[in-house]
């Protein structure tokens, strides 16, 4: 190889080792902004939510950066190399994919543990303000249930009905689903791999890597929504429901990409 190609690709990944430094540096930050920011706004939830998004897009744009550079200098350089062939691993697609990847496992576990100190918080909150009307005796709200329920007093056996504040209620909602996709990130890694390989495929993908990624696809879903039920008493209900609305959409998928060959 000559010298002058050599160089081009020693600066080349120099350049991707500084901007991955960057890039955890950015992430490390936006983790600690977050979750400072959770506590002081009172466990605003869609507060650290709205800051995120605009880090993130932050955090997209050095992606975005590395292409232009790949673009604009690098492959044009290499191109004089007429007789080099680019390699997939130096190209910056490659890189890209690798820090977009990141991102999304970043993102899940950020959401994650803010979602799960906000959990925390709102039922210790809700728990210590809520006494028996009858008594005053302290109660404990069942800790999966997040719509109004009734309570009974273990000391005088009354009834309370416990009524939810906002955040309270939230909790059953995406508060739930973001501690829940922390738990099936492999599953859910699982099925995606087997996802990327059909769609590298050039069609028709043989029908042992169709079954693979159906089988992944089910147990993600199927194990997302049991572990559901158990922190929400009221997904027991939804359970089949989400399970059909799940197949549908497979079905749909797997038809659409078989039409096209
Ligand atoms: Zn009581």
């Amino acid at each position: 190889m000559n010298h002058e190609l050599q160089e081009t690709i020693n600066r080349w990944k120099a350049y991707l080792q500084k901007i991955e430094q960057r890039f955890d540096q950015s992430l490390q930050q936006a983790e600690e902004v977050c979750k400072d920011l959770l506590v002081e706004s009172k466990y605003d939830y869609y507060e650290v939510m709205k800051t995120w998004m605009a880090i993130k897009s932050q955090i997209y744009d050095i992606s975005k950066s590395v292409t232009q550079t790949w673009e604009e200098k690098v492959y044009p350089q290499l191109r004089l190399h007429t007789n080099f062939d680019v390699p997939k691993e130096l190209h910056e697609s490659n890189f890209t994919y690798f820090l977009i990847t990141k991102l999304d496992h970043f993102e899940r576990n950020l959401e994650a543990d803010l979602s799960q100190t906000f959990y925390n918080q709102a039922i210790q909150s809700a728990n210590q303000q809520f006494f028996c009307t009858q008594c005053h005796s302290p109660l404990a709200i069942q800790s999966n249930v997040f719509r109004a329920h009734y309570v009974t007093c273990n000391y005088c056996q009354a009834t309370n009905t416990f009524t939810p504040d906002t955040k309270y209620a939230q909790i059953g909602g995406n508060i739930i689903d973001n501690i829940v996709a922390k738990k099936c990130e492999p599953l859910y890694l699982q099925m995606q791999n087997s996802l990327n390989v059909i769609q590298s495929q050039r069609p028709p993908v043989v029908e042992q890597l169709w079954e693979k990624y159906k089988t992944d696809y089910f147990t993600y879903y199927e194990t997302f929504f049991t572990e559901r039920m158990k922190l929400n008493n009221d997904a027991k209900d939804r359970f089949g429901a989400d399970m059909q609305r799940k197949k549908t959409e497979y079905e749909q998928y797997e038809n659409l990409h078989k039409k096209s060959y």
